[in-house]
C-alpha cells in the first residue's frame, strides 16, 4: 500500500495540474476571441478578467499558466519576443496583485456582501492600471510605436475585469443552485427583456421610441435583476448585454451609418458598458446584503419570539407550581391547626396520637422544603457532594428503617434482598440514602395499603444496582419518559398523588451527580412499577462481618446532660425547643435577642449555645463574634437558620460557630450534634 502511495502523485498536484491546464486554455481561448474585436483604439483584454478570477479561486500558483498562455498568444499573433514577454508579465503582475489584495481582504467569492463587491470593483478600476502602465512603459523603452493611448488601454482592462471576473468567481465558487419554476420563469423574462433591448439598440435602427433613446429601457430589466435575482444572474445579464452590444457595434448595420471609426465606437461602447456594469453590480450587492440582513433580523425575531414563549410557559408553570406548593404545605398544616385548636379550647390533652400526627406533618413539610432547596441548588450548580466510601447494604437498611413507622401504619410489606458481600461505592451517604428514601416513599405512596414493596441490592462487575419494585398503581407507558422531569405528576383518575412532583427529578439529579443512572419500568396502570438505580461500584468485599439488624425504628441515645442556652427571637420556637431539651435531661436557659444572648452566656455559662441568625438587634454572626471575642466564650456555638446554602454554612463557621443547623430541627439533629461534640471532647481529652 505504501509503495503504491509513493508511486501515485499527490492529489493536490493532480488538481493543480488540472486547474493550470484549465486556466491556460481559458486564457488562451478568450485572448483569441479578443483578437476578433481588435480595432485600435479599442482593445479587448478579456483575458485579464479570466486571469484575476483564476488566481482568486485557484491561488497564486496558477500564475505560470497565465504567463505561458499570454506569451504563446502574443507570439502566435506575431509579437516580438521582448514585447510578448513584457505583456505576458504585465498580465501576471496585474492579476497577482489584484488577487493578493482580494485574498487579504477576505473576499467572499459568493459576493453577497457590499464590501466584497466594492473590493472587486476597486481592484478592477485601480488594479486595471497595472498592465497598461507596464505595457506603455515597455513600448516607450523599446521605442516601439503604440496604436492606443494609456487611457484607452486602461478602460479596456477595467471593463474586462468588471465584466468577466465577478461572473467566473461567482459561478465557479458555487456552480449548483436551485430555483422554483416560477423563479426560472421570472429570470427568463428579465434576461429576455434585457437581451432584446440590447439587441434592438446595437443591431437594429430601431433605437428610440418617440425620440427617447432605448438605452433608458435597459434600466428596467437591470433593476429588476438587481433587486430580485442576486449577483449570480446579474453577472450573467451583464456578460450577455456586453456581448450583444459589442458584437452589434462591431458587425451590426448601425455602424455603417455612424460618422465615427469602428475603434472609437467600440471604445465608447466599452466605457459605457463598464460604467453600467459597475453601477448595477454595486446595486445588486447592496440589495443582496439588505436581503440577508432582513433574513438575519427575521431569524433573530423568531428566536426572540420562541424565547418569549418559553419564558411565558415557564412563568405559567411557576405560578401553577406555587399554587401546588401552597396546597401541599397547607395539607399537613390542617390537622395540626385543628388539633391545636381542640387542645386550646380544652377539648383534649396533647395525646400521643396528636404528637404522631404533628411530627408526621412537620416531617412532610420539612421534606418538601428540603427537596425544593436541593433542586434549586442543583439547578444553580451550587450543590456539593461530600464523597466518601459508603457501604450500600447498611445504607439501604437505614433507609428502610427510616420508613418503618410508615410501613406499620399502612400495613405494607417491605422486603429487602441483599447480596452476601459488601458493596462499596464512592458517594455522599446522605444523598444516596435520600435517593433510596425517595423511591421507597413513592412506592409506599403509590401502592395501596397491604401492598408489597421489594428492594433488591445487586451488582455487576462494575455497577451496584438498587431496585425498588412495588405492586402498586403502576405508570402508563406514555409517562415513563417524563416522570423524571421536574414538577411532573401523573394524575390517576384525574387525581395526582400528594407531593410537588420534584422527588424523582431530584433523585435523578443526585444519581447522575454520582455518575450513575436511574430507569423506570412499569407493565402499565395497576400493575406496579420498578425503579432501577445503577451506581459505579468502588469495591466489593467478600463475607459480611456483621449481620444487619432487622427493621427496627432507631432508638434515641441518651446524651450527657449539658447546660444549653437557646437564643431565638421567635419566643414560641425558643420555648418549645427548651422544653424538648429539658425533657432530654439538659439544663436550659432562653434569650430572645443579641444582648440577651450575651448576658445569658455571662450569667449561665452554658456548654452549648443554640443561636438564631436573624435577631432583632444584631445578627447571629455578630453575636458569635462578640461571644468569641470580648466574652472569650469557649463553649460550643450552633447556628440555627432557615438558610441551608453552602455559603450560609461557611459564613457561620467563619463567624466562630462550631456547627450549622437548618430549621426545623428535631431530636435526631440535636442528638447527632451533641454526639459529635462528645466525640470531639473525648478525642481531645
Ligand atoms: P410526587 O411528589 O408527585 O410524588 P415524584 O417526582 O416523586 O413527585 O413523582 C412523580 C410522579 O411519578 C408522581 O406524581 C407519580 O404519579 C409517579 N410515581 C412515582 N413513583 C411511583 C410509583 N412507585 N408508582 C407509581 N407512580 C409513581
Amino acid at each position: 500500500m505504501d509503495t503504491l502511495r509513493g508511486m501515485v502523485p499527490a492529489s493536490l498536484d493532480i488538481r493543480w495540474f488540472f486547474n493550470a491546464l484549465l486556466t491556460f486554455i481559458s486564457f488562451f481561448a478568450v485572448q483569441e476571441l479578443a483578437y476578433v474585436f481588435y480595432s485600435p483604439p479599442a482593445v479587448f483584454p478579456i483575458a485579464s478578467g479570466v486571469a484575476l478570477a483564476a488566481l482568486v479561486l485557484g491561488g497564486i500558483t496558477l500564475a505560470p499558466a497565465i504567463f505561458f498562455a499570454a506569451l504563446v498568444s502574443y507570439l502566435w499573433h506575431g509579437g516580438s519576443a521582448t514585447i510578448s514577454i513584457v505583456l505576458a508579465f504585465s498580465h501576471v503582475a496585474q492579476a497577482s496583485i489584484g488577487a493578493y489584495v482580494l485574498v487579504r481582504f477576505k473576499l467572499d467569492p459568493l459576493l453577497r456582501r457590499m464590501r466584497d463587491m466594492f473590493a472587486l470593483m476597486a481592484v478592477a478600476v485601480f488594479g486595471g492600471m497595472i498592465a497598461p502602465s507596464l505595457g506603455v512603459l515597455a513600448y516607450y523603452l523599446l521605442d516601439r510605436p503604440l496604436a492606443i493611448s494609456w487611457g484607452d488601454w486602461w478602460i479596456a482592462h477595467m471593463m474586462s475585469l468588471v465584466v468577466v471576473s465577478p461572473l467566473i468567481i461567482r459561478w465557479v465558487s458555487k456552480p449548483y443552485f436551485t430555483r422554483t419554476w416560477m423563479q426560472w420563469l421570472e429570470i427568463a423574462v428579465a434576461l429576455g427583456a434585457l437581451f432584446t433591448v440590447s439587441y434592438l439598440i446595437a443591431w437594429t435602427t430601431f433605437t428610440s421610441i418617440g425620440g427617447v433613446s432605448l438605452v433608458y429601457a435597459l434600466f428596467i430589466p437591470l433593476f429588476w435583476i438587481a433587486l430580485r435575482q442576486g449577483p449570480r444572474f446579474m453577472s450573467l445579464a451583464i456578460i450577455g448585454m456586453v456581448g450583444i452590444v459589442l458584437l452589434g457595434v462591431a458587425f451590426g448595420p448601425a455602424g455603417a451609418a455612424s460618422p465615427l471609426p469602428l475603434g472609437r465606437r467600440l471604445l465608447n461602447a466599452e466605457l459605457f458598458l463598464g460604467m453600467f456594469s459597475i453601477i448595477f453590480y454595486v446595486l445588486v450587492a447592496i440589495e443582496d446584503e439588505r436581503r440577508h440582513a432582513v433574513g438575519t433580523l427575521r431569524d433573530h425575531i423568531r428566536k426572540l419570539e420562541e424565547a418569549v414563549a418559553v419564558i411565558t410557559s415557564e412563568n405559567r408553570a411557576k405560578s401553577e407550581f406555587l399554587a401546588v406548593l401552597a396546597h401541599e404545605l397547607r395539607n399537613p398544616l390542617a390537622p395540626l391547626r385543628s388539633m391545636l385548636d381542640t387542645i386550646k379550647i380544652g377539648g383534649m390533652k396533647a395525646s400521643s396520637d396528636f404528637i404522631d400526627i404533628a411530627s408526621a406533618s412537620v416531617s412532610t413539610m420539612a421534606r418538601l422544603l428540603d427537596d425544593l432547596l436541593d433542586l434549586s441548588r442543583i439547578s444553580q450548580r451550587k450543590f456539593k457532594l461530600r464523597l466518601e466510601k459508603v457501604e450500600l447494604c447498611e445504607l439501604v437498611e437505614r433507609a428502610i428503617r427510616n420508613v418503618s413507622g410508615q410501613i406499620v401504619n399502612s400495613s405494607h410489606t417491605v422486603m429487602f434482598t441483599m447480596p452476601e458481600i459488601r458493596l462499596y461505592i464512592t458517594a455522599d451517604p446522605v444523598r444516596i440514602e435520600q435517593v433510596v428514601l425517595n423511591l421507597l416513599n413513592n412506592s409506599l405512596k403509590y401502592t395501596p395499603p397491604g401492598g408489597e414493596v421489594r428492594v433488591f441490592l445487586e451488582h455487576t462487575e462494575n455497577e451496584a444496582i438498587i431496585r425498588v419494585k412495588d405492586n402498586g398503581i403502576g405508570i402508563e407507558s406514555g409517562m415513563l419518559d417524563r416522570i423524571f422531569d421536574p414538577f411532573v405528576q401523573v394524575g390517576v383518575n384525574g387525581k395526582s398523588g400528594t407531593g410537588l412532583g420534584i422527588g424523582l427529578s431530584l433523585t435523578k439529579d443526585l444519581v447522575v451527580m454520582h455518575g450513575g443512572r436511574i430507569d423506570v419500568q412499569s407493565p402499565g396502570l395497576g400493575r406496579g412499577s420498578e425503579f432501577i438505580v445503577r451506581l459505579p461500584l468502588a469495591e466489593v468485599q467478600e463475607a459480611r462481618t456483621s449481620v444487619p439488624s432487622k427493621d427496627t425504628p432507631a432508638r434515641l441515645r441518651k446524651s450527657v446532660p449539658r447546660k444549653i442556652g437557646i437564643v431565638d427571637d421567635h419566643v414560641v420556637a425558643a420555648e418549645s425547643l427548651a422544653r424538648l431539651l429539658k425533657h432530654m435531661g439538659h439544663e436550659v436557659r432562653t434569650g430572645y435577642d443579641g444582648v440577651g444572648a450575651v448576658s445569658l452566656v455571662k450569667e449561665f455559662k452554658p456548654d452549648i449555645v443554640l443561636l438564631d441568625i436573624g435577631l432583632p438587634d444584631m445578627n447571629g454572626y455578630e453575636v458569635a463574634r462578640i461571644l468569641r471575642g470580648v466574652e472569650r466564650y469557649s463553649g460550643r456555638l450552633v447556628a440555627l437558620t432557615g438558610y441551608g446554602q453552602e455559603e450560609d454554612r461557611q459564613k457561620a463557621i467563619d463567624a466562630g460557630f462550631d456547627q450549622h443547623l437548618t430549621k426545623p430541627i428535631g431530636v435526631a439533629d440535636l442528638e447527632a450534634v451533641f454526639a459529635k461534640f462528645a466525640l470531639v471532647e473525648k478525642i481531645q481529652a
